[in-house]
């Protein structure tokens, strides 16, 4: 077929989180015993109480449309969320429920930006921030932010790289793929930036729950000034927090007038997101916080297992993460030591050659680094890091 598709399709990049997962999958389906670092995705099935909800929800009928922008008894149990852990104040109707924190960024981004408009993106970024802006037209602008710096923005290159367009910047604290998480004073210099010269701050919030240093030092960026809970587009979701990446819930707490764009949006996308998920995520807010809290332990236990371990692999140079569940490892000096060009190519070997599915830094903005995540089985996690350490001696 030689008919075209649109500009718009051909200049977006795949996703090579979702790309390399999938990849792994299917090694695995063929009989080759690869094991998946691939995905951010918890290990642990969705709370029993959470998955009782959907089902008693189904039988009681509500299979049906709903508003399309999240029902009522969700966006209260969010609005009592924000305010119980986050301290945060929303009314109803400035909630935005959609398929999934992705989808959410998706419409949120097409809510705010015109053609040409630039979005600040610190390096490295989770894959999804770069695409999603070109797809509303805009133009992502970086700010990098190395290892010395604990990959962390600093307020004079932030403000450094404002411009007439500029109409965003995008947090995302504690991080995917680094896992560093800013301090309140850190994250209050950089709002209060976007606050001065009246950006957005897109503050992607889904790793809340995941944070291993004293837990009032994660606070959500919209908790920093009036002023700046004015800008703030907080998205959150129940993905991570609840082990609940296929319901597909997440959602938006904005400014009503960006909510009221993002759900003209759901109109003509979606209609809603699925009925059953969101009676089941109204239980993951309301019900026991206990499994979110078992989940946390057992990350923050496997952190504290494994970090020593990378650091003792030859040419590979980690960075403790803050929270979480990533290391995101400088592995250009273990690509040099096995003689490949780059660590791109290093990590195709190390799926094809070692059986370990990493993420390449490439698709996170920092082409230096692989990404592991220890949302995975310890053991097997364990028995990949035993591999690694095999290719690598
Ligand atoms: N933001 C970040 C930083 C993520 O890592 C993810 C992982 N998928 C998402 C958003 C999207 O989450 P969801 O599953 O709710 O779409
Ligand atoms: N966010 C997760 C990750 O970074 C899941 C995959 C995706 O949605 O990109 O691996």
């Amino acid at each position: 077929m030689d008919l075209p598709l649109s500009k718009r399709v051909q200049e977006v990049a795949p996703s090579p989180t979702l790309f390399i997962t999938a990849k792994a999958k299917k090694m695995k389906q063929d009989g080759i015993d690869v094991i998946g670092l691939g995905a951010g995705e918890p290990d642990f099935n969705t709370p029993e109480n959470i998955i009782q909800a959907a089902y008693k929800s189904m039988e009681n009928g509500f299979t049906k449309y709903t508003p399309s922008t999240g029902i009522p008894e969700l966006k209260k149990a969010i609005v009592q969320k924000l305010e119980r852990d986050q301290g945060v104040r929303y009314k109803e109707e400035q909630i935005f429920v959609g398929t999934g924190a992705k989808h959410v960024l998706y419409s949120a981004f097409q809510t705010i930006l015109n053609p040409g408009d630039e979005v600040i993106i610190p390096v490295p970024y989770w894959v999804t921030y770069p695409e999603q802006v070109k797809l509303a037209g805009g133009v992502p602008v970086f700010v990098e932010a190395g290892f010395e710096a604990d990959f962390k923005i600093s307020p004079a290159n932030f403000e450094k790289h404002i411009t007439p367009k500029t109409k965003a910047i995008v947090l995302n604290s504690p991080n995917n793929p680094t896992g560093m998480c800013y301090s309140k004073a850190e994250l209050k210099a950089l709002a209060d930036i976007a606050v001065k010269h009246n950006l957005w701050i897109v503050s992607d919030e889904i790793y809340e729950k995941l944070y291993y240093g004293n837990p009032s030092d994660v606070v959500s960026v919209s908790s920093l000034s009036p002023e700046i809970y004015a800008h703030t587009i907080l998205i959150n979701g129940v993905s991570k927090a609840y082990s609940m990446t296929g319901w597909r819930i997440g959602y938006a707490a904005a400014d009503e007038n960006v909510i009221r764009g993002m759900g003209k949006l759901a109109d003509h996308m979606t209609s809603n997101p699925t009925a059953n998920a969101q009676y089941a995520a109204v239980e993951a807010y309301n019900g026991p916080q206990d499994v979110p809290e078992k989940m946390y332990q057992a990350f923050s236990e496997r952190m504290a297992r494994f970090y020593p371990q990378l650091e003792e692999i030859p040419g590979f140079k980690p960075k403790k993460p803050d929270g979480a569940f990533y290391f995101f490892i400088d592995a250009s000096e273990a690509a040099r030591r096995k003689g490949y060009e780059s660590v791109d190519a290093f990590a195709d070997a190390l799926l094809t050659e070692a059986l370990v599915a990493v993420i390449p830094g490439s698709g996170f903005g920092m082409p230096d680094y692989i990404r592991l995540s220890y949302a995975t089985d310890p053991e097997l996690f364990q028995e990949a890091l035993n591999r690694l350490k095999d290719f690598m001696n």
